[in-house]
């Protein structure tokens, strides 16, 4: 007996959230389910995790998003179809993970020079191409990835941005042994459990009176943990800011020892204000993380199941989408929200 479906009502149509306009609720509707084309997979999504990106392109933050998008780029699922029925690296039924950095050209200068994430022409996944905001979606197989089998798939999501694109701010920060983070959220959460993995010394900098992130930091095993208002007791070697607030830019800037750096996390932020040169003196360095290349992503998945890193979630079916982001906007969610596709 063929195993009952609650979903999807048919073959040719799926339930999806749709962003017809920026600074409008989702909608939930009935839309025609994708075909894979070649090197393409269909994926029946099982999970998609929230991100802040998520926020930046429902509220209009970020320009020229696809029109009536679905958003979603944390995406986990199996593979239903492959496009032309071969692809070397998944098979039908596979686990998949798929990310934000959905597709690049191979061939300007960015991605000849191993630096695919700020490819000219690049397509990013739940912003300029459909995403996982629904029951299935479609992904360039050359893109996605084999996730650790230690995870379950509401764990798992949470790791393919905040973890991937974390992994990769972290990763700039060189050998820093004094490591500031600047805004305790699920990127931050995630990065803090390896960067004391690798025996890094931990200053947490939250927003001002925010003693209970504070205390779950210092728990987590941070050396020091205070208010991005306060100096650290020692000069850092390196700093990362996930919060998307300009102003701590220079803040940062002065907890740094001579030749640190600040690596800005986000995709967006607000501005940045003026700064007495004196402050940069010295070699200090300000730089940015844009998106993330596959090789980010195999490294991370290699070492986040031996920390092991662990995520915190909180899970919501798909057609509570807005509640999930209007939460996630009042800073009241718990843990890094995962909508469920076919929850029972
Ligand atoms: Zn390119
Ligand atoms: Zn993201």
């Amino acid at each position: 007996m063929a195993p009952i479906r609650r979903r999807p009502i048919s073959n040719y149509l799926m339930r999806a959230m749709v962003l017809d306009e920026p600074k409008r609720p989702l909608e939930l509707r009935d839309v025609p389910k994708p075909k894979p084309s070649r090197g393409q997979l269909l994926v029946r999504v099982s999970t998609c995790a929230v991100c802040r990106t998520d926020l930046h392109v429902v509220d209009g933050e970020l320009p020229n998003p696809k029109r009536s998008l679905i958003p979603g780029h944390q995406i986990v699922g199996r593979v239903e179809e492959i496009g032309d029925d071969f692809n070397p690296q998944f098979k039908v039924g596979d686990r998949v993970g798929i990310p934000w950095l959905g597709w690049t050209d191979g061939d300007c200068s960015y991605c000849r020079s191993g630096r695919e994430n700020l490819c000219d022409n690049a397509r990013f996944t739940g912003y300029t191409v459909d995403g996982g905001y629904a029951e299935f979606t479609v992904a360039d197989a050359r893109y996605c990835f084999h996730l650790p089998e230690r995870y379950d798939d509401v764990e798992v999501a949470p790791l393919l941005c905040a973890g991937l694109i974390g992994y990769r701010s972290y990763r700039k920060t060189g050998e820093a042994r004094r490591l500031g983070i600047y805004g305790f959220g699920n990127a931050a959460h995630l990065i803090a459990q390896i960067a004391l993995y690798e025996g890094r010394e931990l200053f947490v900098f939250t927003r001002p009176g925010d003693i209970k992130t504070q205390q779950s930091a210092k728990s987590l095993g941070a050396k020091w943990a205070g208010g991005s208002d306060e100096m650290p007791p020692e000069k850092l070697d390196a700093a990362i800011i996930f919060a998307s607030v300009g102003p701590l830019v220079p803040i940062a800037l002065r907890a740094l020892s001579k030749g640190g750096t600040v690596v800005c996390g986000g995709i967006h932020m607000s501005d940045i204000p003026s700064f007495p040169y004196r402050d940069l003196w010295e070699e200090r360095v300000i730089t940015s993380v844009a998106n993330l290349t596959r090789r980010d992503g195999d490294e991370f998945f290699e070492i986040a199941p031996r920390v092991p890193v662990k995520t915190k979630t909180e899970t919501f079916l798909l057609e509570q989408a807005n509640t999930a982001l209007d939460r996630f906007r009042a800073g009241e969610l718990k843990g890094t929200a995962v909508l469920v596709m076919n929850a029972t």
